[in-house]
């Protein structure tokens, strides 16, 4: 970013700058608004249900659905970009802690699960 392009913050109108010394100095935040395409989705929970359902079915619904059109559609038009300040992005910073705890937790749920599929590949050998 070059420094003409740093304007007052999107939400408070502060300058980016102002207040304590941070390590950041503020967050772009772009977000995008998801519109669900009823028949699309529609047809994606009948061929899931069609399929018996759960991850095997949802599974199979998705490879059998391919071209049917997306369930869930992604206009730019809904799309939101904004620079705001430290202070005003601490919810977002906030958010953005909780995914990566919950990225992480299923990391480990997975490595777990590797462990002992590998510990049941040991044992049958
Ligand atoms: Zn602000």
């Amino acid at each position: 970013m070059q420094n003409h392009e740093v304007k007052p913050c999107a939400a408070c109108g502060g300058t980016l700058s102002s207040g304590m010394p941070v390590p950041f100095l503020g967050v772009r935040l772009t977000v995008q608004q998801l519109v669900v395409n009823k028949a699309n989705l529609q047809r994606h929970v009948g061929l899931e249900t069609f399929f018996g359902g759960g991850p095997q079915g949802r599974g199979l619904a998705d490879v059998m659905g391919l071209g049917a059109g997306s369930a869930i559609d992604e206009p730019e038009d809904q799309r939101h970009e904004a620079i705001i300040c430290n202070e005003c992005s601490a919810d977002v910073l906030m958010l953005f802690h909780k995914i990566r705890q919950r990225r992480e937790a299923e990391l480990e749920e997975f490595e777990e699960d590797l462990e002992v599929a590998a510990a049941e590949v040991d044992a049958d050998a």
